[in-house]
């Protein structure tokens, strides 16, 4: 932590220098925890930043995520904002939540409180504290700074997932610190392709020193990241890994796949076409969920609607085959109703159903190809439609 009490003050570390903070202990100061009134020592390293630490392990909400990333990346912004605003302060307690917001702001028009977190915590712990400020009339803004694991692909853990957020301009989108850069980087137009991967367009960087609250982002032109030969190949790579990686007899969606007679191998491509943006709420792939989709409605009915879809995804979520990924800063509501109208748009588009009034209707009936050259004539049909919508996304 890097506020304590001396002689009844707020005392912040990050306005002094090494020098005068040591002059200060040894004169013997003695500062004090402000949550929990215990007596508290003073760190001055070489390599972390000076900082108080409780002497025994007490059971104070300051405890917590305490690590040298997490106090750096509170000086970082906590130098930042009160740069920009007069009201701002560290470790601040809200004594009605009985919780300490890393860094507190007080604007003209808001009040916000930065929450960083370095460490995993339940998410069920972000829903909460979010619900106690915004109880309180308080915006928390959630940063994450843990390292994140970035190739050809994005890999976010679930918890690293509960970050996300929206903007028209940016789709799903990850804001992420880099303490030690002092840089953020934004990974916009996030696309899943397996539970935890995921495609982005070329994160921006945005300095420290540039950041804002509300932030602002940079018009730098996005690149979009989706282009149809990468979604395909990743469409078959799961494919490939839900055949090797499982046992059809014990995988609940392979086997409906071959209660039905279907090849899975072979299903029709407009099973597993990325619903951009919202389709991120569902974890399970779109081959999945798809096929739940023609096989709870499409393959019965002739007519079908964006009700009848969400009643049966809404089921399917029920019996716990279909899972929504947990995005505690989104909202989250009628999402169903998004992804279903979204995904009978794209069937639309790729002519395999038709809008007759307020429904849809099939042109041609079910049809999975039984082996592999079927499969490459499908394709053959079926890739100039699908270029062509994936292009406008
Ligand atoms: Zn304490």
């Amino acid at each position: 932590m890097l506020t304590a009490l001396l002689n009844q003050q707020v005392f912040t570390t990050i306005h002094y220098s090494r020098e005068e903070l040591r002059g200060l202990r040894r004169k013997g100061a003695s500062f004090i925890c402000p949550h929990c009134s215990s007596l508290l020592t003073m760190k001055i390293g070489s390599r972390n930043i000076p900082h108080f630490a409780h002497i025994s392990k007490a059971d104070c909400e300051l405890v917590k995520g305490e690590t040298p990333q997490h106090l750096l990346s509170k000086q970082l912004l906590y130098d930042r904002v009160s740069s920009l605003h007069t009201s701002v302060s560290l470790e601040h307690y809200i004594r009605e939540l009985k919780q300490v917001a890393d860094i507190y702001v007080n604007t003209d028009t808001a009040e916000i409180a930065i929450e960083i977190q370095c460490s995993t915590i339940p998410i069920s712990e972000i829903v909460r504290r979010s619900y106690g400020y915004h109880r309180q009339g308080i915006t928390p803004f959630w940063i994450l700074t843990q390292p994140l694991k970035s190739k050809k692909l994005l890999s976010l853990t679930t918890f690293q997932q509960a970050f996300i957020r929206y903007s028209p301009h940016l789709n799903y989108f990850l804001l992420h610190l880099l303490p030690d850069r002092s840089i953020f980087q934004l990974y916009s137009h996030l696309l899943p392709v397996s539970g935890t991967a995921f495609m982005s367009a070329a994160p921006i960087t945005i300095p420290v020193s540039e950041f804002t609250l509300p932030p602002s982002i940079p018009d730098a032109p996005v690149h979009q990241p989706y282009s149809l030969s990468k979604w395909n190949d990743y469409r078959a790579k799961w494919i490939y890994n839900k055949i090797h990686y499982n046992k059809a007899k014990t995988d609940v969606f392979l086997r409906e796949v071959y209660g039905e007679g279907d090849t899975f191998l072979y299903l029709p491509l407009y099973i597993g076409i990325p619903v951009i943006p919202h389709g991120i709420h569902i974890r399970n792939h779109e081959v999945e969920w798809q096929y739940y989709v023609w096989k709870d409605c499409l393959k019965k009915d002739r007519f079908l609607s964006v009700e009848s879809v969400c009643k049966a995804l809404n089921r399917r979520i029920f019996k716990g085959h279909i899972e929504l990924r947990s995005l505690p800063l989104l909202n989250s509501d009628e999402v169903i109703k998004r992804i279903a109208g979204g995904y009978l748009r794209l069937l639309e588009e790729v002519q395999v159903i038709s809008k007759v009034k307020d429904r849809y209707q099939l042109t041609e009936s079910w049809h999975c190809p039984e082996h592999f050259s079927a499969f490459e004539q499908h394709k053959h049909d079926f890739f100039p439609k699908w270029k062509h919508i994936l292009k406008k996304l």
